[in-house]
């Protein structure tokens, strides 16, 4: 780091210098693992590139339509792109869909019928999840009350525990979900190589269960996606890395036809499926995103990288660890005091380029059973593949960092976040 930013960082940040020594020695230290992450962002990139072509995406695919949305070419355009990258054949991508949960919900609720059974085979699902399924609070219009039988099989050790798995599913079993990302847990990302031994050893005994992926966080960590291994249906956000910190909102599902046409039929109407619905003249940003997408998600994973190592060498359990592998941007630390969560946050705030001023404070989220505290100052609003950083309020304190569309903000976001611990006497540094 030149003299010049490590004054400027002490002068008009208020960063310690010893701070700002302490990082600049751990980024050194990883520096060479940095390769092999811009190996599969490069890979991704020219993967993106190419479904663009292939699809002949024109200058004059960026308008949009009004009413009923009928023959918006743009908005079938961004779908059938969605559809190559994830090597599928279908796709629904649409900025009405509100988030992640709601694109995995249309999913589940649109393939499964009163009396089928939905398996999770990587453990309890993403919190909101456990609300959508009806395991976790009482909201009206859950799984459950539609009439959906829930079984859930744990990971052991990390990996998908097959035994259990076979028997546990019947006749009944419709749809087998499986978890990439850690979500609020303590386990790291399964890997696409644990994804596709899980699929193929199911498909041995069991041919007729849809397997379905939620690939939040996940999307070009590795050269392949879940859809490339065998996943029949896959779901995700785009206000996380397919995004590409550029989509406005939305969600995508992407798999086999017939069940993308149940899920888009879920979405609109029954015979209305796939062919209505505005884009709002997000398009362009869609797949603008799309394009920046695996280079930003490269600039995360090494900002997480450096969390990674800032922590550990602090004494703190750090998950996934430096030498795991990396199938989603999240990094979490186990800071098991509240304090330190508190202000973990809060330096990450203070980091963003929005409202850099403002302070987070834990607060009850909806479909979140604990308070949850969030530090997300994002161009776009709870983006978090911009540089954010959120963990529940509850035992052993864990943080999770993620996003960063450059890896320099990473760099602030760690350094401040370390400074507010330091000054608080929550950690030191020698
Ligand atoms: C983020 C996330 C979701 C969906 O969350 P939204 O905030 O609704 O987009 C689902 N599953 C996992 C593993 C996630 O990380």
């Amino acid at each position: 780091m030149n003299k010049y930013t490590i004054k400027i960082l002490c002068k008009q940040f208020g960063l310690e210098e010893k701070v700002i020594k302490y990082v600049n020695e751990k980024e050194k230290a990883i520096e060479d693992k940095f390769n092999a992450i811009d190996e599969i962002r490069e890979y991704n990139q020219f993967k993106v590139i190419k479904a663009m072509q292939d699809n002949r995406l024109g200058s004059t695919d960026f308008y949009w339509t009004t009413g009923y949305g009928y023959g918006d070419v743009g908005r079938d355009k961004v779908e059938s792109i969605y559809a190559s990258v994830f090597n599928t054949e279908d796709a629904l991508v649409r900025p009405t869909i509100a988030s992640g949960t709601h694109a995995i919900t249309l999913t589940l609720s649109g393939i499964l019928r009163p009396n089928d059974e939905l398996v999770a085979i990587s453990g309890a699902p993403y919190d909101t999840l456990q609300k959508v399924i009806g395991i976790k609070g009482k909201t009206p219009g859950t799984l459950i009350d539609y009439g959906v039988i829930y079984k859930e099989v744990p990971l052991v050790q990390n990996k998908i525990d097959i035994k259990s798995v076979k028997s546990i599913i019947s006749e009944k079993t419709k749809i087998i979900m499986i978890q990439r990302s850690t979500g609020y847990s303590d386990r790291r990302a399964l890997t696409i190589g644990e994804i596709k031994e899980a699929i193929s050893v199911i498909r041995e005994f069991n041919t007729s269960a849809i397997i379905m992926v939620d690939n939040c966080y996940g999307e070009f960590l590795e050269l392949r996606e879940p859809t490339d291994v065998g996943a029949d249906i896959m779901a995700g956000s785009l206000i996380k890395n397919p995004g590409g910190g550029l989509a406005l909102s939305g969600g995508y599902v992407v798999g086999k036809r017939n069940l993308v046409e149940m899920v888009a039929n879920r979405l609109t109407a029954p015979g209305l499926g796939k062919d209505c619905g505005l884009t709002f003249g997000t398009s362009r940003t869609t797949m603008q995103g799309l394009f920046l997408a695996p280079h930003i998600v490269a600039e995360a994973v090494k900002g997480a990288l450096l969390v990674a190592k800032s922590y550990k060498d602090l004494g703190f359990k750090v998950v996934p660890d430096l030498d795991d592998p990396r199938s989603d941007i999240i990094q979490g630390v186990e800071l098991k005091i509240p304090e330190r969560v508190s202000e973990f946050c809060k330096g990450i705030q203070a980091a963003s380029a929005v409202d850099s001023y403002v302070v987070p404070e834990a607060w009850n989220m909806p479909g979140y059973q604990d308070q949850v505290i969030m530090a997300a100052g994002g161009f776009i609003e709870g983006s978090s593949i911009e540089l954010s950083a959120d963990g529940p309020m509850r035992e052993p304190y864990y943080v999770y960092y993620q996003g960063g569309l450059t890896y320099d903000h990473c760099k602030l976001g760690v350094l401040k976040s370390l400074n507010n611990l330091y000054e608080k006497n929550l950690i030191s540094i020698d």
